[in-house]
């Protein structure tokens, strides 16, 4: 059997195929324009999988899981799509949906960094800043589905933040778009990743505190930057101050298949 995923990203479209022990097969990547054109393209990837079993879609946010619809993105054309519909009816496969941090957790917690344990964060640090928490083996949705990019952390003031709806959301103050406008589209000068590391940590504190996680997965383009995940994990180690163990902070052993993998798991798990 096999099973195809795609990771909706905000900025690309990642398409694979793979057997049911996450072996990937083929695998294709493309901009993400409007709905369309990106959902053709990654319908014609997987006409060419005849056997395919079923498909997962891991997409970026928000999302409306009962309806298999993006809901409120700024992205253009995008804003209510009902992606899972376009995907089920041309392949006429089952369809399983979730947000792509959810996805990435369980990928990483089926064939990644995180096989074996049942309570650990995955958090992405791209474009945008999302997390997908498996707690007590179950992923966590809920009346929604966690927006963990949008919590509210201190900051010093004098960047205001580029979220949308919140400005000064860690998504707003820390994501890739955020250090972009800081810093006009220049390279960060090297002594801002301090700051950097200091927002994301004040972020996983929260999460630390709340989820007790086993362990933290940071994956997408910002954790990247050489030396962030060092810097990130004594802010952590300062902030916390011997007060509970702080799990590990890694990034994603399934490395930039993480999203797509995980798209995948919840086809096959899904199917089950
Ligand atoms: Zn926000």
């Amino acid at each position: 059997m096999i099973y195809g995923g795609i990771e909706a990203g905000g900025t690309k479209f990642v398409c694979a195929v793979a057997d049911d022990q996450g072996r990937i097969q083929a695998r294709t990547q493309f901009p993400t324009q409007a709905p369309q054109p990106t959902l053709a393209q990654a319908i014609d990837f997987f006409r060419g999988f005849p056997g395919l079993a079923a498909v997962g879609i891991a997409s970026f946010g928000p999302i409306s899981l009962t309806e298999g619809r993006i809901t409120s993105t700024p992205k253009p054309g995008w804003q209510n799509f009902a992606i899972v519909d376009a995907v089920k009816s041309a392949l006429d496969v089952p369809v399983a949906f979730d947000t792509d941090v959810n996805a990435a957790a369980v990928g990483e917690g089926k064939w990644g960094a995180a096989q074996g344990l049942d309570t650990f964060l995955y958090l992405t640090v791209g474009t945008g800043i999302g997390g997908g928490a498996v707690v007590g083996g179950r992923v966590i949705h809920g009346l929604h589905h966690p927006e963990m990019g949008h919590i509210r952390i201190p900051h010093n003031g004098v960047f205001r933040g580029v979220c949308p709806y919140h400005e000064d959301c860690l998504e707003g103050l820390a994501s890739g778009k955020a250090i972009e406008i800081r810093f006009n589209g220049a390279q960060p000068p090297e002594d801002y990743w301090d700051e950097e590391a200091r927002l994301l940590a004040l972020g996983l504190v929260n999460w630390i505190c709340t989820l007790s996680p086993q362990l933290i997965i940071m994956g997408g383009g910002v954790m990247k930057k050489e030396g962030l995940f060092p810097k990130i994990r004594i802010k952590v180690a300062q902030f916390i101050n011997n007060y509970v163990p702080i799990p590990k902070i890694v990034p994603p052993e399934l490395g930039d298949d993480a999203g797509v993998l995980g798209a995948v798991t919840q086809a096959l798990d899904g199917l089950r």
